[in-house]
């Protein structure tokens, strides 16, 4: 077991022996439930509130691997439900059935083994986990059968800093995947005598895998059949060529996504703790940050204060169920898209259609495939990403646009100040870029700026905001950084972005880029530090360009 494993086993046995423990209060519950629908008090309430205890504990079970437990319980359940359809039902056999299944619950929670499921658990757990987890350089391959595109793509995609390897042969690529397997696969759809083949060839190799490697088609068709058999092979993107490199390659960089992006805020609303801890368990393990709620009618506050992207939601809960909750939700302006996805033992296909018309984005059952719940949650929660991204990022280079890098000035400043620490805010300006515009046309130029972004992002720190100021302009704020730290790092920066090879028609050619740095402590406000920058980037560009300046102050 590696640490991490060590210390989620941990995590899990905690949780679970929480969950053991509060067993015999449940069943408590679940007979109280009962001897009042015995007694015959209140209505049909004691009734359906038996069903819905029941049926809290045989999801909750089934979830921590007490196989034997959650049979009685599903059993349990099942009467319940007959009764619930059918008032006639309940007679003496029905009576005594259903402490026979009581009885049998008893047993089963004194003789819980603490240990019993625990190993798989663990297993599917660090499983899910694994599948987040990020290497430093993507590895890409390519197949293609004509040798100039292959070689184009290879090259292009290759200056985006991906490792491309490239096959002229289906087979090739096959025999390479079972060797070592790509972040990321650009497969071309037809070849000699094969006009699906790409297709073809990609649906072997993903359904011999458990996760399919993310694949984007290339194709000179533009048919819906051949875009559908792409979609079957498990594609994630189609392209028609001549392919749009640009939009090419920020599809492969977020398929593969370089730059560690902001961790998902997934609530999870759960009537059981220990339930909702073990779920929490598996997102925050899978790099997410969660927030567990346990009371339906607490969920407003935590909605505003959290700003969740993404809502797990059980469905029977004491006080407001699940359905009513995500109406309510629904009606606030401000999450009116917000991703609801519902965690629930429920497996009656009426209900749960009954919960998807009311707003819910998917249905899961309990007990849920850990690497399942991860893969559901990423997927439903990227959209919300985007859509709130969308307004603080600029769409073509993924840096934060504008008005957010001036924010995040702000704040940087804020927090230097309180903490004493320096901070630089860096201005860079692509070099006689017109040129390139006017020589190789505007789509190189975008390609040009795209690279540019890509590269000043992995070279910064983690801490390093990366901003597009507007054209062939961005920003760089520097937290906790002095001024010869900065021009250290900033000259590194542009020595790589001046040695990189851009391919034009039938043309290699390089570019270079002017900047201008300027500490906080020389200049004191927002303001002024941009100004400084600003003189300096200036400075650069009359020292001859392709050229880091410090500010001097004023
Ligand atoms: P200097 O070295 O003095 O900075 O020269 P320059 O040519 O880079 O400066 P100038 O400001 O004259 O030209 C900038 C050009 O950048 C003009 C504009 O068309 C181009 N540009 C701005 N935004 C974009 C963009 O998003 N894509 C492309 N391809 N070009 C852009
Ligand atoms: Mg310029
Ligand atoms: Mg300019």
């Amino acid at each position: 077991m590696s640490t991490n494993t060590v210390v989620v086993a941990a995590k899990l046995k905690k949780i679970r022996e929480a969950y053991i423990k509060q067993l015999p209060a449940q069943l408590e519950g679940i007979r109280s439930s009962y001897s009042e629908f015995v007694r015959g008090e209140k209505g049909s309430a004691p009734l359906e509130e038996l069903h819905r205890r029941i049926h809290t504990m045989k999801g909750a079970c089934a979830s921590f691997r007490l196989s034997k437990l959650s049979a009685a319980a599903t059993a349990g359940e099942h009467l319940a439900k007959e009764a619930m359809q059918d008032s006639t039902a309940t007679d003496r056999q029905w009576h005594q059935r259903m402490q026979e299944q009581l009885d049998r619950m008893e047993h089963e929670i004194a003789n819980v083994d603490p240990a019993q499921g625990m190993e798989l658990q663990i297993q599917e757990l660090a499983f899910a986990a694994g599948e987040t987890n990020e290497r430093e350089r993507k590895i890409l391959y390519l197949c293609e059968d004509d040798s100039y595109q292959r070689l184009t793509l290879a090259t292009q995609i290759g200056c985006f800093g991906f490792e491309v390897l490239s096959f002229g042969e289906p087979e090739q690529l096959v025999n390479a995947v079972q060797s070592a397997v790509p972040d990321v696969i650009v497969m071309d759809m037809i070849f000699p005598d094969r006009p699906s083949g790409g297709s073809d060839v990609m649906q072997t190799i993903q359904m011999a895998r458990e996760n399919p490697i993310p694949t984007v088609f290339i194709s000179s068709q533009d048919s819906l059949a051949s875009r559908l058999s792409a979609v079957r092979a498990g594609s994630s993107a189609y392209f028609v060529k001549p392919v749009n490199m640009t939009e090419l390659c920020s599809t492969l960089s977020l398929l593969t996504s370089a730059v560690k992006p902001e961790p998902y805020r997934i609530m999870i609303v759960d009537d059981d703790p220990p339930l909702a801890e073990y779920h929490a368990l598996i997102l925050q393990e899978a790099g997410m940050i969660t927030q567990t709620v346990s009371d339906p009618l607490d969920v407003m506050p935590h909605l505003f204060e959290f700003k969740p992207d993404l809502i797990l939601m059980d469905m029977y809960m004491p006080g407001c169920n699940g359905m009513e909750l995500a109406k309510v939700i629904r009606q606030i302006g401000a999450y009116i898209s917000i991703p609801i996805v519902y965690l629930s033992s429920e497996t009656d296909a009426d209900k749960q259609f009954q919960a998807m018309q009311t707003g819910g984005d998917e249905f899961l059952t309990k007990p849920i495939n850990p690497q399942r719940l991860v893969s559901s949650v990423i997927v439903r929660a990227e959209r919300m990403k985007i859509i709130r991204s969308q307004m603080v990022r600029d769409s073509m280079t993924g840096l934060f646009n504008h008005s957010a890098t001036k924010e995040h000035l702000d704040t940087a400043i804020a927090y230097s100040q309180r903490r004493l620490e320096e901070v630089c805010f860096a201005m860079i300006d692509v070099d006689k870029f017109k040129a390139v515009n006017d020589t190789y046309g505007h789509p190189i130029g975008d390609r040009v700026l795209i690279a540019l972004a890509r590269l000043i992002r992995q070279r910064v720190r983690k801490a390093d905001i990366v901003g597009r100021f507007g054209g062939e302009e961005f920003a760089v704020i520097l937290p906790g950084c002095g001024i010869s730290e900065a021009v250290i790092l900033l000259n590194e920066v542009r020595e790589s972005f001046a040695a990189v090879r851009f391919q034009a028609k039938d043309e290699t050619f390089s570019c270079t880029f002017s900047c201008g740095v300027a500490p906080l402590l020389l200049y004191g406000d927002a303001a002024a530090l941009n100004a400084g920058a600003d003189e300096a980037l200036y400075a650069a560009k009359n020292g001859g360009r392709n050229l880091v300046v410090a500010a001097e102050g004023h």
